[in-house]
């Protein structure tokens, strides 16, 4: 017997459209790409995403048409995930970071038919623009007046194509599992590979996630995470399903900026990756500033150190909330939300138990293997695979013909973790970047993190380099503070009350800047290739 309910065939246009009804005056702010402060709301996004709808079926765009955006943390990225994805096309970010060789092949693997793009990113387009056939038309972020001169095909200001939208576009009903937004994982190796969101993914992942962070209706939210990337955590979604004011800060993610729009906005709750609050909290130290609004922030993308986590509580009043997810995964798949019981806990106690990853969303199911897929207890020390299943996780890469996932539906993550008997989970490392020594596991991340902690230290990378007796050796890259070397010998006595002394690194390097990929994560291999044979010819 099936149940009574109305059936649902869900189309992200409904979130905008309920945001217009419910907070139709709750702000939208941008920093545009000429540093000034845009202000907007949810009832004007909603009505020019349907402008933007009804322009792109009058131009011939239809549903499961490919529409690509090159674009920024602004308004009008906001309006197009909802007026490209409500009309049934699908909204691919691309990563204006990428190498231009990987941009190609992932403009041609989508088939992209637009792209939508930011000023600064026009000669990127333009230098590829021969090699990527299906775009047939280019649509640049800025009003009429401001569109300047540029080789790209058909080019056209996003003002003067929306300009004579119909305001009062109304959605259609899409097919029940509809795709929604594309997004491609940053491809250390290999090709790049897409993940086909759907409506019905993206919503209620979406409306898990708020479930799972200290969000609440009057908090004011610093969307750091790019649009690019991952969907921005599913922000774009939630945000407006729960009227959340958006404050988004363009291209200006440096300390300073970051730090005066924070203070003007009123800014309760943030969300990033650490490089990027490192360079806040770097700067709020030098100048004796203090995040005075801020209450919560939301950090994921790469593991939180103890260094950070400790400068946001003691020196700012902040609340850090780890999260953990990745592409495959919408991308949300832990967060560490405060419990009762960690309000009578000393400082360290607490901060152990938030330097871990979090507890699974539900809808989210966790699992750690062995090398042979037995699972492995739950016991806070047993370390392997980490498999994950659940609605917002994929099924298949886009225009794969297999499966990514086992006959069970579990998804191996490439993360090797350990999971604990309150149900944390810790990460311990990329399979790809755990250091096989002696026949023991070294965690990159742990030994990271506690170099992290040095005082000199901004920067620090561990990459498992091979070694004639112990298979790999740990080698510890660092960045300092003054960008010179300091003394090895420093950083070894810290070290050595913090790890096993197996763990010390074989060599330190002193780098003036790490090596990071485009979604800001260390690229371990090019560390790796460049030292390779480093321990061997010695
Ligand atoms: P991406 O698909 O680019 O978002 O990358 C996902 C990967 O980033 C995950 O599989 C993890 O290896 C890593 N990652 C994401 N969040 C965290 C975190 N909080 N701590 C450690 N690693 C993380």
């Amino acid at each position: 017997m099936i149940g009574d309910m109305q059936s649902w065939t869900p189309n992200v246009a409904g979130i905008i459209e309920h945001a217009k009804k419910v907070h139709p005056k709750t702000e939208i702010i941008s920093r545009l790409v000429s540093g000034e402060i845009h202000r907007s709301n949810y009832e004007e996004v909603c009505i020019r995403s349907r402008k933007l709808a009804s322009v792109l079926i009058k131009d011939g765009y239809k549903e499961g048409d490919v529409l690509a955006t090159l674009a920024l943390n602004t308004y009008r990225h906001l309006e197009m995930y909802y007026g490209i994805s409500g009309m049934g096309a699908i909204t691919h970010t691309l990563n204006f970071r990428l190498h231009p060789e990987q941009a190609v092949y992932i403009i041609n693997h989508a088939e992209d038919k637009i792209i939508f793009v930011e000023t600064p990113f026009i000669p990127i387009l333009e230098a590829i623009q021969d090699q990527i056939p299906t775009v047939e038309k280019f649509i640049v972020l800025c009003e009429e007046n401001e569109l300047p001169e540029t080789s790209l095909k058909n080019a056209i200001s996003y003002e003067e194509y929306i300009m004579d939208g119909d305001e009062n576009y109304s959605w259609p009903t899409l097919k029940d599992d509809a795709a929604c937004g594309l997004c491609y994982t940053s491809g250390t190796t290999g090709n790049p590979k897409g993940v086909l969101y759907s409506h019905k993914s993206n919503i209620i992942h979406a409306q898990a996630a708020l479930t799972a962070m200290t969000i609440s209706p009057d908090d004011s939210i610093l969307m750091v995470v790019p649009l690019f990337h991952v969907l921005a955590w599913g922000i774009p979604y939630f945000g407006p399903m729960l009227g959340l004011k958006l404050v988004m800060p363009g291209m200006q993610m440096e300390g300073e900026p970051l730090y005066e729009l924070i203070e003007k906005e009123d800014i309760t709750l943030a969300f990033g990756v650490p490089t990027i609050w490192m360079g806040l909290l770097a700067y709020c130290r030098e100048n004796n500033k203090i995040l005075s609004s801020v209450k919560n922030t939301i950090i994921g993308g790469s593991a939180l150190s103890l260094a950070t986590l400790q400068e946001f509580d003691e020196v700012h009043d902040v609340n850090v909330i780890h999260a953990w997810g990745m592409t495959e995964m919408s991308p949300m798949g832990t967060t560490n939300i405060p419990t009762p019981e960690m309000e009578n806990m000393s400082k360290e106690e607490k901060y152990a138990i938030q330097l871990k990853q979090g507890r699974p969303i539900y809808g989210v199911e966790l699992k750690v293997v062995d090398d042979a897929g037995n699972e492995l207890p739950h016991d806070g020390e047993s370390q392997g695979h980490l498999l994950v299943r659940g609605p917002w996780i994929l099924q298949k890469y886009f225009k794969s013909d297999k499966d990514a996932v086992d006959s069970n539906g579990w998804f191996d993550t490439g993360d090797i973790s350990v999971l604990d008997e309150d149900g944390y989970m810790t990460i311990k490392d990329r399979a790809k970047d755990v250091i096989k020594s002696g026949g023991e596991w070294i965690s990159s991340i742990d030994l990271e993190n506690a170099a992290f902690g040095h005082p000199e230290v901004a920067e620090a990378c561990v990459v498992g380099i091979p070694h004639p007796k112990w298979d790999e050796r740990p080698m510890l890259f660092i960045v300092t503070n003054s960008g010179e070397p300091i003394e090895k010998q420093s950083i070894i006595d810290f070290l050595s009350d913090k790890v096993a002394k197996w763990w010390l690194p074989d060599e330190i390097i002193f780098l003036k800047e790490l090596p990071h990929g485009a979604t800001g994560k260390l690229q371990k291999f090019e560390l790796r290739e460049e030292y390779n044979n480093h321990y061997m010819e010695k």
